[in-house]
Order: C-alpha cells, then structure tokens, then sequence
C-alpha cells in the first residue's frame, strides 16, 4: 500500500493521510449554486476531487470511500430567474419556478461533468431537503451559548468560538481590518455571520422558532455533511476563494455544536483557474462555461488533460495552445490503445506520484513514459486511473478512422481533377482541406496527411460529400 500525503490547509503542510475508519474514508466536497451553468473554474475542485476519489478507491477498496458533494438550491440568483419568469408571464408559482430552474440547472451540471469524465458522488445532497437539520443545528448553537437571536435573524458569535480564524491564519481583529463585513445595527461583532435570516412573503421560506425564514450559506454545509458523514470526518474541500469565510464559517458551527468530534482532519483547497493570463469575467470578455467549450468542439477528456496538468495548488491557466496540445496527445494515445486490453494495474510510478500530494501532472509525465516505450496495455491502465482513455470517452478520436478513408478519397479525386486539368475543383479540395483542420503535404512519394489541433470531422464529412466521394 502506499502512504498517501496531503496538504492540508488547516495545519500548512504536507502530511501523510491516515483515514479516521479505512473501511469508510468520508470526504465532502462544496458543491455548485445552482443557479446558472458551471464555468470552466467550477469545474476545478470537481476534478481535482474525482482523481483524489479514483486515489482513495485503489487504495482502500471501491466500497470504502464515501464522497459527498451539495447542491446550494437556497439562493437570491435562483430566486431572482424564479421571479423573473413570473414577471414574464408564467403561471406558475415561485416555488415551481424555483423548482424549474434548479432542476434544469442540476441536469446541466451531471451532464457536463459526466463529460469531463467526473464521477458522480455517492450522496448529492440539495439544501432545501435538510432545512430541518439546518434548523436543529442552529437551536443548539443557541442553546450552547455560541448563537443569538436578533430582529428575525440567528448570528453566531464568532467572540464564543476562539479557534475562528484559525484555517486562514488570521486573528478575528485582523479579519475586521482587512474584510468587507456586513455591518448590521443588530449583531454583536461585525464578524458575526447569518445562520437564520427571515424570508419577505414574495420569497420562499420555512417555518423556524425565530419566525418564516431561510438558511444562511454556511449552515447548509455543516448541516449536510454532519447528516451524510457525522461530524468527524477525513476530508473537506473546495476552492481556495472558499477558506474565507465560508469554510471558516463551517468549522465554526461544527465544532461548537459538536465539540467533541473535530470536524474536517484535512482541508483541501484548490487554488484558481484563470483563462490565458487573466482572472476569468464577464467584463473582460473571456468568460465561458464548460458547455461553451464542449459545444466549441473541445473534448472533455482534453478538457480534464489540460485542468490536470497543473497542480492543484498552483493557479492554473487555461490557454487554447494548450488544449490544442492536450488533443494531439490524446489523439496520439487513442491510437496506441485501439484494440488493446489494459493492464491488470497502473504503473507503480503513477500511483507514487499521485499519492504525492496529487501531483497530476507527474502522473501524466509517466504516462509519455509508457507510451514513448509503446507499452500500450500499461498506458491504458494507467491513464485510465486519472480518468483518461476511458471506455467510450475517445470516440472523438475514433472518427480518425472514418477520416482517413474520406481523406484518402478526397486525395484521390483532387489527383483526378488536377489530371483532367480541373484546376478549380482541385484547389476547392485544398482549401476544404485547410478549413477541416487537414494538413496535406505533397511530397515526392505523394501526398502525406496529418490531422490538424483543430481538426473538424463534420467538415471534412461535408467536403467529402461535395466532391462525391
Ligand atoms: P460557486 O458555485 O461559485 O460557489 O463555486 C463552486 C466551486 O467552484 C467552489 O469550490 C469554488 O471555490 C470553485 N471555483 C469558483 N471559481 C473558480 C475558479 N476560477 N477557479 C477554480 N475554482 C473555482
Ligand atoms: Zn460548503
């Protein structure tokens, strides 16, 4: 078996990974806010999850692990696209209408991370399914001394708890100076944060001891892994814009309402995915969802390549040069594996490297080891355990097949125009050549192809159509 090491953002450093129960590594990950299309940094923590999930199964068995990521269905965005359908005409209720969206929003997140190869979770708790724990969780920090009630809200009291500040290394006093907090008249510190706020009528919201209202953020997290894992478990995670205050907030409420248990041992943060050199925004124009790039023609597979190459705790940036380097790779490597059993495991060097903090990108680098050495069944085994060459995942690169006979047709009906002279038909090959992403070399043995990055099937079936071939 081999030591898995982690860095763990609570203690600042890299430690070997000791499970609380082997028979049941319990990992929780903070999911999506339902409101719109994951973009292409959502998709980040999902897979640097997934290959620390596909680590943990090789290492402890497939039934041992249990994986948790939420659904945030409790949110002012849902909420405003409910009241904006209304207002446009439908007849439903706003609670139908949030329903709607969020049901749309679901499919559209397990499709594209179903794309990217990410396996689902065992448990996708929504919020709205654990108002009720929610609740209870915030009684009994008032009762415990470490909540109070004010004008319809619940504060926690961030003065009760002296751990807080502690994930992000800073000092209450610091997190004042430096933060951007809400200032209500009625809370006791300007730190203290929402875990009950009431609900105007035109809202949804849920019976509660302090009136109709509705969670804060933070509670739903504390209050779904404590009900899915218990509330001492291996591993939590998320992005690192999530530390502050989010996951500070969390360790807050559950280790006061349950303080013998501990909480999270490891915290996991992935740090952010910018988009050729810059912060990934509306305003400067190089925003895009996961759907947008997938229905630009980039495979998923390429996708989670190029998101694994970097690692987790770098900055990443996603450029085009990139992903059209990632697609000649794997293209390359389809080839190799067609036809081919896997190995019975992965290579000893992958599984080291992994363990080493997940370092992904040395994973990969033993992956060109294999296939420079054309060891076919190793390279399948082995990419297969980062969620690459997976069965049916590189049917993008079986149309190589199909293309090589169109292509080859193609050559041949050029090679027939140019000899009856129809210079015109054989340059519109050409040119259909260039705009299918197909690069023809004329050479003294004939011609010679190769696909380009940006090689277009469906273009090329278009031109071979054209040209009757
Ligand atoms: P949200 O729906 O905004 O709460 O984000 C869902 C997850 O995506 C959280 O774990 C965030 O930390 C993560 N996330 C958001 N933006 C980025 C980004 N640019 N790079 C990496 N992770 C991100
Ligand atoms: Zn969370």
């Amino acid at each position: 078996m081999t030591q898995i090491r982690l860095t763990n953002t609570r203690t600042r450093r890299k430690e070997d990974f000791v499970p609380i129960d082997p028979a049941n590594v319990r990992l929780y990950l903070c999911g999506p806010t339902v409101y719109d299309r994951a973009h292409l940094g959502n998709a980040r923590p999902v897979l640097v999850f997934d290959l620390l999930v596909r680590l943990l199964r090789h290492e402890y068995g497939d039934r041992a692990v249990t994986y948790v990521r939420n659904f945030t269905d409790v949110d002012d965005k849902i909420n405003a696209e409910a009241q904006r359908r209304r207002a446009a005409g439908s007849d439903l209720s706003l609670e139908a209408l949030i329903a709607e969206r969020t049901e749309e929003t679901i499919g559209w997140y397990h499709a594209d991370m179903d794309a990217l190869g990410a396996l689902r979770p065992d448990h996708e708790p929504r919020a709205t399914a654990y108002v009720g724990q929610m609740v209870a969780m915030t009684a009994d920090l008032i009762a415990k001394g470490h909540a109070y009630e004010a004008e319809g809200h619940v504060l926690f009291d961030v003065r009760s708890f002296p751990d807080y500040g502690q994930l992000s290394g800073r000092s209450v006093d610091d997190m004042i100076a430096g933060a951007r907090v809400e200032v209500a008249p009625f809370k006791r510190d300007p730190m203290d944060f929402v875990l009950w706020k009431p609900s105007s009528d035109d809202l949804p919201g849920w019976d509660s001891p302090w009136g109709r209202g509705r969670p804060g953020w933070h509670i739903e997290c504390s209050a779904m892994s404590a009900a899915l894992l218990g509330p001492h478990f291996d591993i939590h995670g998320g992005g690192i814009d999530l530390q502050f205050p989010h996951h500070e907030n969390e360790i807050a409420q559950s280790c006061c309402a349950h303080p013998q248990a501990g909480f999270a041992n490891v915290w996991l943060h992935n740090e952010m995915l910018q988009v050729e050199g810059k912060k990934m925004s509306k305003s400067l124009g190089n925003f895009f969802t996961v759907r947008d790039l997938l229905d630009r023609g980039v495979p998923g597979e390429v996708i989670r390549f190029v998101m694994l190459s970097t690692h987790y705790r770098k900055p990443m940036d996603w450029t085009e040069t990139k992903a059209q380097e990632a697609e000649a790779v794997l293209r390359r490597w389809h080839g190799l594996v067609a036809g081919i059993e896997p190995a019975t495991s992965p290579a000893p060097a992958l599984i080291e490297a992994l363990a080493d903090d997940l370092n992904a990108a040395g994973a990969i680098a033993v992956l060109h080891d294999l296939a420079g050495r054309e060891d076919a069944a190793g390279l399948l085994a082995s990419a297969r355990m980062l969620g690459l060459l997976l069965p049916g995942m590189g049917e993008w690169a079986q149309a190589d097949g199909e293309a090589a006979g169109q292509i080859e047709a193609l050559l041949a009906a050029r090679l027939a125009a140019r000899q009856a002279r129809d210079f015109g038909r054989a340059d519109a090959i050409r040119d259909g050549f260039a705009a299918a992403g197909v690069e023809v070399k004329d050479t003294a043995q004939g011609p010679e192809w190769s696909l380009a990055a940006g090689f277009n099937p469906a273009r090329l079936a278009d031109l071979a159509r054209t040209h009757g071939t």
